[in-house]
């Protein structure tokens, strides 16, 4: 018999068709790899040097207001440009490229240089959740823009360049790949049921509950079956809403609610910055429908056994498939006992 909590196994990631390979025999063997140093969180309110803080001047010399709530603007150095053609090039289906206009736009969170989602109130963070819905609204009306991403890296060891808590907004003509691929399972999965796959995995998670965090009156945290990192976060809306501009007033601070509780447990994990990769994955703006897109959020956080010892995605990862040793199921655990209470704050 398969045991999923012994065995080396493949899971199935339903949402974009790609398999993870889990080995939980292997938590036990010894760690002899390198340890990467954490920066000590930023304790000052307001940073002269940071190019996010109120009345700083950025690199590109233009200078901030002296904001008081979010602020956002176009990236001075922005992967994507509104005037690029989107034209194709193509050499003989060998050699293809086809241009991709796009805005790109960075929005600080507040103009507290040291308070990270986990440590902003509720009502704050519900402001920042109404920025992103303006923006979503703003960017995917322009009938050049087909996709908004919303994301947030935060940490070094995501690579994020400043410690101001903010996030980046893509927007692009075409649909990113992974986005692109989970539409394509979403869509797969309708056509074949007739029902949104996102609601039909959730009412499973929540009958089983082996891998729920935490979860309010809208929105259920959970680690994923098929999760690759090792605390990966599925936030997922209880009803089937395709995009963020559908949430009402009560949803977007239930939002903001969840937001902050699935980040303060992160932190207290252990007991030090949690860095991750979030990002918002909805309708995109192309003029569809879209019915088959469920809203949702992922958390990608690197961190594996303590506040240095992080995952990589090297050798067979790369040439294989991705791979993992905790189960989901215990890394859910592990969150699910988690204070909500900021170990800074007690
Ligand atoms: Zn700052
Ligand atoms: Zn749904
Ligand atoms: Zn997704």
């Amino acid at each position: 018999m398969l045991d999923l909590a012994q065995h080396p196994h493949r899971r199935y990631n339903l949402l974009n068709g790609s398999w993870v390979l889990v080995s939980p025999h292997r938590t036990q063997r010894p760690w002899q790899g390198a340890i990467d140093k954490t920066p000590p969180p930023p304790e000052i309110a307001y940073d002269p040097n940071c190019y996010l803080c109120p009345g700083n001047a950025r690199a590109g010399g233009v200078r901030n207001p002296a904001y008081s709530s979010t602020f956002v603007f176009d990236n001075d150095f922005a992967a994507l440009l509104p005037a690029t053609p989107p034209e194709t090039d193509d050499r003989q289906g060998l050699l293809i490229a086809i241009g991709e206009p796009g805005i790109c736009r960075v929005a600080c969170f507040s103009p507290r240089h040291d308070l990270t989602i986990a440590r902003m109130s509720v009502p704050d963070i519900a402001l920042v959740v109404n920025l992103w819905a303006s923006q979503y609204t703003e960017l995917g009306s322009n009938p050049k823009i087909g996709h908004v991403q919303i994301f947030e890296n935060r940490g070094e060891m995501m690579g994020a360049s400043n410690p101001h808590p903010h996030c980046q907004i893509w927007s692009s003509r075409s649909v990113p790949t992974e986005v692109a691929s989970e539409q394509r399972e979403q869509a797969a999965w309708r056509a074949a049921h007739d029902s949104c796959l996102l609601c039909d995995y959730l009412a499973l998670e929540l009958q089983s509950g082996d891998r729920l965090v935490c979860e309010n009156e809208s929105f259920v945290a959970l680690v994923p079956f098929w999760a690759v990192w090792p605390f990966e976060i599925l936030l997922l809306s209880k009803r089937h809403l395709s995009a963020i501009d559908e949430l009402d007033a009560a949803v977007r601070v239930a939002l903001a609610d969840i937001l902050k509780r699935i980040t303060t447990r992160y932190d207290n994990v252990f007991e030090a910055p949690f860095p991750y990769t979030m990002g918002f994955h909805q309708r995109p703006t192309d003029g569809a429908p879209h019915p088959e897109w469920h809203f949702h959020a992922h958390y990608f956080p690197p961190l594996l056994r303590s506040a240095t010892i992080r995952k990589y995605m090297v050798g067979f990862e790369m040439l294989g498939m991705p791979q993992r040793d905790i189960t989901a199921e215990s890394a859910a655990a592990r969150l699910r006992d988690m204070s909500e209470s900021h170990y800074l704050d007690s």
